[in-house]
């Protein structure tokens, strides 16, 4: 698979190198294919992670307007049990939010031991659309890059598994799908003025962009970059990450769980025999 995985600072990435679309040697059957057996292994994976107790796991999507990040979620928390499951959505802060810092909002919906939470959009918007659109000085904004890596750095230490990604799409692919929006009655709700604002940003938005693939890419906060062109491959590559990102501890969750089972069976063996 050739998308592109960050795992260390310091690599510069010109986004418009960056393919779009997918590659040629998998056809939408094959990755529709996939998928499908995928999200019984997702499935399994994640009771594991609810059971043990021992970690949890959060997902960052990022991208442009119309980049597929609602698609994505659905595509990838469809594969779970709900029970487990927190979706949380970043728009532009409350009066309230902005009265406190930038991570404020974001530390209290961290996924807790056993949940997974999705972020559509994230406290990297504190150093996108910020700084596109001068919403603070830049000398607060060049400082939040350190503060995320150490956050995301704690959010670590406590058993987080994290992965993020950034759906990208071409220039060319957003006006389709922003145009096609118009002509289905269904999703005209998404309709917003704003987005044909945002795309006479486009440069800005991709410096933006690429300053956080390079400051914001750690071993243990990794950034996907998914060419998001076609549907069907981006829901794949999504949950190929995840499921990637959660394999390596099956085996320990699994040991977990027949630890708790086997004490739990003692204590039912100590209570019969106490009423014996
Ligand atoms: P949507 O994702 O289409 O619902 O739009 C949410 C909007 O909120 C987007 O235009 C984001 O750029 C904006 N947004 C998200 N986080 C922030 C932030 N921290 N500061 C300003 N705007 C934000
Ligand atoms: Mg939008």
């Amino acid at each position: 698979m050739p998308t592109l995985v960050l795992d260390e600072p310091g690599k510069k990435i010109d986004l418009s190198d960056v393919d779009t679309d997918p590659p040629n040697n998998i056809t939408k059957e094959e990755a529709q294919e996939r998928l499908r057996a995928l999200s019984d292994e997702l499935f399994e994976l994640q009771d594991l992670l609810w059971g043990a107790r021992t970690h949890s796991m959060l997902i960052v999507l990022q991208g442009r307007d119309a980049a597929g990040k609602d698609g994505a979620i659905k595509h990838v928390a469809g594969a779970f049990n709900p029970r487990g499951i927190n979706v949380v959505s970043f728009g532009v802060p409350t009066p309230e939010e902005r009265e406190h810092d930038f991570l404020w909002r974001v530390h209290r919906h961290a996924p807790r031991k056993g949940e997974i939470a999705i972020f559509n959009r994230s406290h990297y918007e504190d150093v996108i659309v910020v700084r596109v659109h001068d919403l603070v000085p830049k000398s607060l904004w060049k400082e939040r890059f350190d503060h995320i890596n150490d956050f995301e750095e704690l959010l670590t230490e406590h058993n987080t598994i994290i992965v993020k990604f950034f759906l990208h799409i071409s220039k060319a692919e957003q006006e389709k799908r922003l145009l096609e929006r118009e002509k289905d009655p269904k999703t005209a709700w998404k309709l917003n003025a704003n987005d044909w604002k945002e795309r006479e940003k486009w440069g800005d938005f991709s410096d933006a962009y690429e300053e956080v693939l390079e400051r914001c890419s750690t071993k243990n906060g990794p950034w996907h970059i998914v060419p998001a062109d076609s549907k069907w491959y981006r829901n794949l590559v999504v949950a190929e990450a995840v499921r990637d990102a959660l394999k390596p501890h099956r085996k320990t969750w699994q040991e977990k769980l027949e630890r708790d089972g086997r004490a739990r069976e003692a204590e039912l063996a100590q209570f019969r025999a106490q009423k014996a």
